[in-house]
């Protein structure tokens, strides 16, 4: 099967409803960017794809970081003075500040308010918080709730460790043809919030298995690691085979109705960014483009100056520019099949991309040569299609010089680079063209 033939599999196969039951299944996990919940969500990827699950321990220098002690969480709550529970970490794992140090003590409603976190704009919602690098303890809950508190004595408990301990991830590799690269990064850090974070976990695990059927030009390495210390402790043990990656994505906030926005890496014209754009506009439907800026997810890291790969960021929503972000209200209501499908095609139409943008050098260079007399040039045109296929036979034998890709062709021409790619088959297969060696 060729690459272009996957966007009917995804159709054929309902991947958007797989990839939103995967959805499900992932959400209640307590994850972290340590501990249990994070192993068991790469387990669960792994009944998918079998992953490369790695542990690197605390304390392991990574650049300017270190691997933090490990958090795990079993049970927390509030209960209010007549021994009510009202606050339960059962009902949903926002509810705790995710890393908070273990507690259990009487607290007056004062003390407890200092440490407790809500969205007053948004009243019936849980804010998700987090304290990875400052010990502190504390509970996330409505606006409503927090309003009715009164002052009464509280008791908190929270049954979470930290001990030294490992940071988990997960790594997926599909050698092409190549050993150059296609890097895919999702962070998985977050808990029960189905956009930010699982849906790029879910979509980068069906791309996984549907690019695992191809032979492919390129080899593929995908990362499931916690946000920001997964991507710089990845980055310090690899930094031999950062060379490698050619393109790259950072994936997530994929399965809402937003239009799609691409965030260009930090060399603002790579190779990703003219492919990524040049999809997204064929796409019809409507996008958005950024530059790079020192902030987001993982490409802060892989764009940071001592590496400047070419990663991209693809998503729906924008990371901070809707209110559901980061909150209760990021949920399974929030995400949808068809959104997920739609992203997942998409990535799909880049990947194809990336795979035939071949460079060619015109073998007869000096002038044109004569197209009739290799069967390439019809006398009685007037057909729009083999009018447009004449102009891209000669757009490609012009600009073919070595320095042009045929995305470069088709982007200059206007003309379709389905259109563009068939004239170099045809160019090669007489000989007035071959592929540039790398
Ligand atoms: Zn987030």
């Amino acid at each position: 099967m060729e690459l272009s033939g996957l966007k009917n599999e995804v159709i054929k196969n309902r991947s958007g409803d797989k990839m939103y039951n995967l959805i499900r299944r992932l959400y209640p996990i307590p994850r972290s960017i340590t501990g249990d919940g994070v192993r068991k969500t790469l387990d669960i990827i792994s009944g998918i794809n079998p992953l490369t699950i790695h542990e690197v321990p605390r304390g392991t220098k990574v650049f300017d970081w270190e691997i933090p002690p490990e958090w795990n969480i079993k049970d927390a709550w509030i209960k209010n003075s007549r021994g009510e529970k009202i606050v339960d970490f059962g009902k949903s794992n926002l509810h705790v500040l995710n890393y908070s140090v273990p507690v259990k003590k009487k607290v007056n409603l004062k003390e407890l308010k200092e440490h407790l976190f809500t969205l007053p704009d948004y009243p019936d919602w849980i804010p998700y918080r987090t304290s990875y690098h400052n010990p502190d303890w504390g509970f996330c809950m409505t606006y409503n709730q927090f309003k009715e508190l009164k002052e009464e004595e509280y008791e908190v408990f929270i049954d979470s460790t930290l001990e030294p301990g490992h940071l988990t991830y997960g790594e997926y590799f599909i050698q092409g043809k190549s050993n150059d690269e296609v890097l895919i990064s999702c962070h998985i850090c977050h808990p029960s919030l189905s956009d930010d974070n699982l849906s790029g976990i879910v979509v980068s695990t069906y791309l996984a298995l549907l690019l695992g059927k191809l032979k492919l030009q390129y080899s593929y390495r995908f990362l499931f690691i916690p946000g920001t210390i997964g991507s710089i402790m990845w980055l310090s043990r690899n930094e031999d085979k950062t060379n490698r990656i050619k393109h790259g994505l950072v994936l997530t906030l994929l399965g809402d109705k937003e239009k799609f926005h691409y965030k260009r890496s930090r060399k603002g014209n790579a190779e990703i960014d003219r492919i990524a754009e040049y999809i997204l506009k064929q796409s019809g439907e409507e996008y958005g483009l950024m530059d790079f800026y020192p902030y987001g997810y993982d490409e802060r890291q892989y764009c940071s100056p001592g590496f400047n790969l070419p990663v991209g960021r693809l998503s729906r929503a924008v990371h901070g520019k809707f209110p559901e972000y980061h909150t209760s209200a990021d949920n399974m209501e929030f995400v949808h099949p068809e959104k997920l499908a739609g992203s997942l095609s998409l990535i799909l139409d880049i990947f194809n991309l990336i795979e035939s943008n071949k460079t060619y050098l015109n073998l007869n260079p000096k002038c044109e040569p004569q197209l009739g007399k290799r069967g390439l040039f019809k006398k009685i045109g007037g057909q729009k299609e083999t009018e447009e296929y004449q102009m891209a036979l000669l757009w490609v034998l012009n600009m073919s010089d070595g320095a042009n890709s045929l995305l470069d062709i088709a982007i200059k021409s206007k003309i379709d680079f389905g259109m563009i790619k068939t004239a170099a088959n045809s160019l090669v297969k007489v000989n007035l063209l071959k592929e540039k060696p790398l």
